[in-house]
């Protein structure tokens, strides 16, 4: 009897584990926003523009040829699988590979976006890697010291501050995470810090949310607004333009029609940016793959239409043009003010 109950259960568990893998092999397509994807015109380079190459979650790397900004610079992308089943850590060979695939060599700073494990946990490696400084939150620089940098190569910022790097002006501009359910808000510290040197290896929920930017890039060829997580603050842009906007999408399809107004009036409406290119979007639980080539989340976690369409209907009140890019296909991108 036990053991029959025991076949039976352990049956059970296998079918379940085989559905859950299936269910993260599983992923949307672009089909319905291929008219949206960046064109020719967008892909070819140019004088006078910024170079833009979303390198999947919310890391973008920006340069104008002289100076070279990069959000968060996550290469690792640890399985679910490891996530939930032990401490993780950078992984050396995944941010070599990527540097070397991308052509990033010298990096001037390393914004981080906010300090959950998908935005901090690779950034001080890679500023070490590539000379760069890194900028942050408080949680950002106890990242930072975790993994042995020094306190000259941490620069930790309030809501406000500006920094200069070459031609570029970066103000970090205290905004809001996605709501998530409470589980999931438990395992990530969600409204929490990080107090203390954080080294790893680490359970994920050692990177506690810390605060999470809206960051304004402005030079002379485009100004560059990149929210990294698809929350915000009412009146957060106030008195600030920008061009172009890099906007974290992932999780909106989950939020009511109210929120999703709110979102889209607070980063592309308050900044009049006429560009809108959705990031976060990608399978950050797999390697990124060569460019174009890395899948959108798989439908368990993220459902990619929905939360395209929160961006994209309340934009049909703006004049802003919405442009899907694939992680690894950099544009160009200048302003067409005078
Ligand atoms: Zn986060």
């Amino acid at each position: 009897m036990f053991k029959r109950l025991a076949k039976v259960s352990l049956a059970g568990l296998l079918f379940c584990v085989a559905a859950l893998l299936v269910a993260l092999h599983t992923h949307p397509g672009l089909g319905r926003w291929q008219s949206y994807l960046a064109g020719d015109s967008d892909r070819t380079p140019r004088e006078n523009a910024l170079r833009i190459n979303w390198l999947g979650t919310a890391t973008v790397h920006i340069t104008d040829g002289k100076t070279h900004l990069l959000t968060d610079g996550f290469f690792s992308r640890p399985s679910v699988f490891a996530l939930a089943t032990g401490p993780v850590a950078p992984d050396a060979e995944r941010i070599d590979e990527a540097l070397a695939d991308y052509g990033i060599e010298h990096v001037d700073a390393v914004l981080v976006l906010h300090s959950h494990y998908d935005h901090a946990m690779d950034a001080p490696l890679v500023a070490r890697r590539t000379g760069a400084i890194l900028t942050g939150s408080a949680s950002t620089a106890n990242v930072g010291r975790g993994m042995g940098l020094a306190e000259q190569a941490i620069d930790t910022v309030i809501d406000g501050d500006t920094r200069t790097y070459g031609d570029f002006r970066v103000t970090f501009i205290a905004s809001d995470h996605v709501p998530q359910n409470a589980l999931v808000d438990r395992a990530t510290g969600m409204n929490e810090t990080i107090d203390a040197p954080l080294e790893p290896p680490a359970w994920i929920n050692a990177w506690k949310e810390g605060v999470s930017w809206s960051v304004l890039v402005e030079h002379p060829n485009g100004n560059v607004l990149i929210q990294g997580s698809a929350g915000y603050r009412d009146g957060q842009l106030d008195g600030r333009q920008a061009d172009l906007a890099l906007v974290s999408s992932t999780g909106l399809f989950r939020q009511s029609d109210a929120f999703q107004r709110g979102y889209v009036k607070n980063t592309v409406t308050a900044s009049g940016a006429s560009l809108v290119v959705p990031i976060h979007w990608d399978d950050f639980f797999v390697a990124l793959r060569p460019a174009g080539e890395t899948p959108p989340l798989p439908w368990i976690i993220e459902h990619l239409n929905g939360s395209f369409s929160a961006l994209v209907d309340p934009m049909a009140e703006t004049n802003s043009r919405f442009m899907v890019v694939r992680p690894g296909e950099p544009f160009w991108f200048s302003s067409s003010r005078p």
